[in-house]
């Protein structure tokens, strides 16, 4: 089993698409992407919370 996000989930024309072992590995690279192609985005426990949402388990 493994962890997907995808920005386009989130309503973003962004192709950015992550897909690792583990959450807490998912949230890391995350945080790096959205620093890189999302600077207008806060990193916080809320922008945390809505990615969770959208993490789905392949
Ligand atoms: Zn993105």
């Amino acid at each position: 089993m493994a962890f997907k996000v995808s920005c386009v989930d989130a309503g973003s024309e962004c192709p950015g698409s992550f897909t690792t072992e583990t959450e807490r590995e998912l949230m890391e690279i995350v945080h790096l992407h959205q620093q890189i192609a999302h600077p207008e985005i806060n990193i916080s426990d809320e922008t945390d919370g809505f990615v969770k949402t959208l993490v789905k388990t392949v």
